[in-house]
């Protein structure tokens, strides 16, 4: 027919039909909206079915073989946006209705969307046992589809699996396992990780961090706290930021209980080498030029080991290599609540006195400072002792006495930010440490 593709009547229609529906949403009250979303959600898994049903024909038909890969899948990723992994999962799901007729027909009645109909297939026939089995079950399992989400039918479905299939599911779970990898690197500006867990080990993981994460949202639960985290100032805080934060301050409190294995005689710890005139000026000072220009003329063999080795703080840990270079901002605030060593170095960088180590805080401050702040005092924030640094309000490099009049509890995003935005602390006369917000930022 020639009229038929520059007029497409069918398709038109459908599309004019759903913006009718797009301006009649606008001014839907929230029952209309309601009962419009589930005919809309009706109205998608039937056009998921149909789109599945297209699939099998173009499977059907053969037409793929003139692709020059030759495969149903190369011909749908080459003529139809799909990745190698979407062709594979529509092919899947296409075939899994040729199949079952009964779920051919709960899908074009618009019961059972494409995500149930992906967990059916992907569990119901992971393998030959299972598909033997599934017929008779699956006229439950589409009953479960037409009145729960697919999250509520993956869990039922693998308990049958685990009760039809026991074996696979072992295997299933060993193979998660062999895939565990964690991936810790140390990249020019920080440390990337990224990894994987079987179920058990995740869980084990999902455990601390929830442990963590609900006591800072314990902490934080009246009412107008709710969405503090976007309030305050600064950015805002993401949810992967708070499990970043989270993690950290597990880790923190891992190292800082002990009774993890010693290398070297010396206990895990964090290592901040820091040269005092780092801590005594104005962070943003830089070094004098020609002060610089002569440490290099000085350097006959310009040795790395030494080459501008004594004016920067650097970062390390004690059981691992190397050192790197952080800001004398972050060496205030490290330095703000940490265990002190005093190691005098000659002017090549090499130790020539080692000091008695010292605790900037000691324990009964730290508690008391807990007692009074009883946790982040920057305004706005609630985050628990547990999760707060000791804050000199004036540096000890630069004469701050250690002593509860000049420290004050600060989480460690408003600590960050407390030094990097020189926010002036003070410890008003009845004792509270407050936080007055410097505007302008550095
Ligand atoms: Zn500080
Ligand atoms: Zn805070």
């Amino acid at each position: 027919m020639q009229g038929s593709m520059e007029c497409p009547g069918g398709s038109a229609g459908v599309i004019e039909h759903l913006i009718e529906i797009r301006s009649e949403l606008a001014g839907a009250d929230g029952e209309a909206a309601s009962s419009r979303l589930a005919e809309l959600d009706a109205a998608a898994a039937v056009l998921d079915g149909l789109r599945l049903l297209a699939v099998s024909r173009v499977q059907e038909s053969t037409i793929w073989r003139d692709d020059p890969n030759g495969t149903a899948n190369s011909y749908l990723r080459s003529r139809h946006r799909r990745s190698h992994k979407e062709s594979a999962a529509d092919l899947r799901a296409a075939q899994s209705l040729v199949d079952f007729p009964q779920l051919r027909e709960a899908v074009d009645s618009g019961a059972v969307s494409r995500s149930h109909v992906d967990v059916i297939v992907a569990i119901g026939l992971r393998n030959d046992t299972r598909a033997r089995m599934l017929p008779d079950f699956l006229p439950a399992f589409i009953q479960i589809a037409t009145h729960y989400p697919a999250t509520t039918l993956r869990t039922v479905m693998r308990r049958w699996a685990d009760q039809v299939d026991p074996l696979m599911t072992a295997r299933d779970e060993d193979e998660a396992h062999q895939r565990r990898y964690l991936h810790v690197s140390q990249l020019a500006d920080g440390v990337a990780v990224e990894g994987f867990f079987g179920r058990a080990q995740g869980a084990t993981i999902l455990a601390a961090m929830n442990a963590a994460l609900s006591e800072l949202h314990r902490s934080g639960s009246s009412a107008d706290e709710a969405d503090k985290d976007h309030s305050d100032q600064g950015m805002p805080v993401s949810t992967s930021q708070q499990r970043a934060d989270a993690l950290v301050n597990l880790m923190d409190r891992v190292l800082a209980g002990g009774g993890l294995p010693a290398a070297g005689g010396s206990r895990a710890t964090v290592t901040v080498l820091v040269p005092l005139s780092r801590l005594e000026q104005p962070c943003e000072r830089p070094a004098d030029h020609d002060t610089l220009k002569l440490q290099v003329a000085a350097h006959h063999h310009l040795d790395p080991r030494f080459l501008f080795a004594t004016g920067s703080a650097e970062i390390g840990v004690s059981n691992g290599p190397g050192r790197d270079v952080i800001s004398a901002q972050a060496a205030q605030r490290l330095t703000c609540d940490c265990e002190i060593h005093r190691i005098v170095l000659d002017p090549d960088g090499l130790p020539i006195d080692v000091g008695r180590k010292m605790r900037t805080f000691p324990t009964h401050m730290r508690k008391a400072l807990e007692v009074r702040d009883q946790g982040c005092v920057f305004p706005g924030c609630s985050k628990p002792p547990g999760w707060a640094d000791a804050h000199h309000i004036i540096h000890w490099a630069q004469g701050g006495k250690t002593s509860l009049d000049n420290a004050a509890l600060l989480c460690s995003r408003h600590h960050h930010e407390v030094h990097a935005n020189n926010h002036t602390v003070q410890v008003q006369p009845d004792g509270r440490a407050t936080v007055t917000l410097n505007r302008r930022r550095l």
